[in-house]
């Protein structure tokens, strides 16, 4: 767990609707959506950033692009989806909390990933 907005999500303190949730993960709409389909998927443990992870977090990282995948096909939008994770303040991170973008329902266009 974490001191953050998604750690009191995850306990419950903040009470929030779940899309998904495992043993090790959750997932639940973006506040602030920047898609028609705009979910974060969560890990329980609260690990700060992606480069904060060690050896110890591998499955639990694999688990989430697992569960991102699972999500998107609940979503109906497993044809087109991006996934996005910001690592530090200067990539846009403000929830100090590791967390995956599923971003959908909308023109992507190639070649064009940042933005
Ligand atoms: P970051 O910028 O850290 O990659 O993403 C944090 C995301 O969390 C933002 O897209 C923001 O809109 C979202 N967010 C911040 N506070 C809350 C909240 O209380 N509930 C939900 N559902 N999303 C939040």
């Amino acid at each position: 767990m974490s001191d953050t907005i998604f750690g009191k999500i995850i306990s419950g303190e903040i009470p929030s609707e779940f899309l998904y949730e495992d043993d090790h993960c959750i997932a639940i709409n973006d506040i602030s959506p920047q898609a028609p389909v705009h979910v974060l998927v969560i890990p329980k443990r609260g690990i700060p950033r992606l480069v904060d992870a060690t050896d110890d977090d591998q499955a639990l990282l694999g688990h989430l692009m697992l569960a991102a995948g699972r999500v998107a096909e609940q979503l109906g939008v497993a044809d087109s989806f991006r996934l996005i994770v910001n690592n530090g303040a200067g990539a846009g991170q403000t929830v100090f909390h590791l967390h995956l973008h599923i971003i959908a329902g909308r023109t992507f266009a190639e070649g064009h990933m940042a933005g």
